[in-house]
């Protein structure tokens, strides 16, 4: 029997940045911080997976954002994408769930820094909010 491997394949608007996934992803977080707000132009929707299990096909316009003093943001720099948010003493990676392709198999299952959220959209009332991370 031969054992199955799953990968999942994420990439930016141009392909700059394409990375695979080999590990299983989290479910998605909706975050509304206001970091993620203007770094997104909406809340950001991610899902995470540890570091290690990112492979990068392609990284040549990858460039890391220092958006506070314990995290960083990686975008791309050619089409604008924002995709990986990084707690530097973490050994996990948020991707941007937008970077994958359908059927991702994922699940919005929070709202997360809910303070921050704008009054121009509203939140699925069925998902818990939290006022910080959900952990
Ligand atoms: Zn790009």
């Amino acid at each position: 029997m031969t054992k199955k491997i799953s990968f999942k394949i994420a990439e930016c608007e141009c392909g700059g940045i394409k990375i695979k996934v080999t590990s299983k992803l989290r479910h998605v977080m909706n975050c509304h911080c206001s970091q993620c707000m203007k770094t997104h132009g909406n809340y950001s929707a991610y899902t995470a997976c540890p570091e290690s299990q990112i492979t990068f096909i392609n990284k040549k316009t990858l460039k890391w954002y220092k958006s506070s003093v314990f995290a960083k943001r990686g975008f791309c720099s050619n089409c604008g994408a924002s995709i990986f948010y990084k707690v530097n003493k973490s050994k996990n990676i948020c991707i941007a769930a937008g970077m994958f392709d359908n059927p991702t198999k994922l699940k919005t299952t929070a709202n997360i820094f809910v303070k921050g959220k704008l009054d121009y959209y509203r939140l699925d009332s069925k998902l818990p909010k939290f006022n910080q991370n959900s952990r």
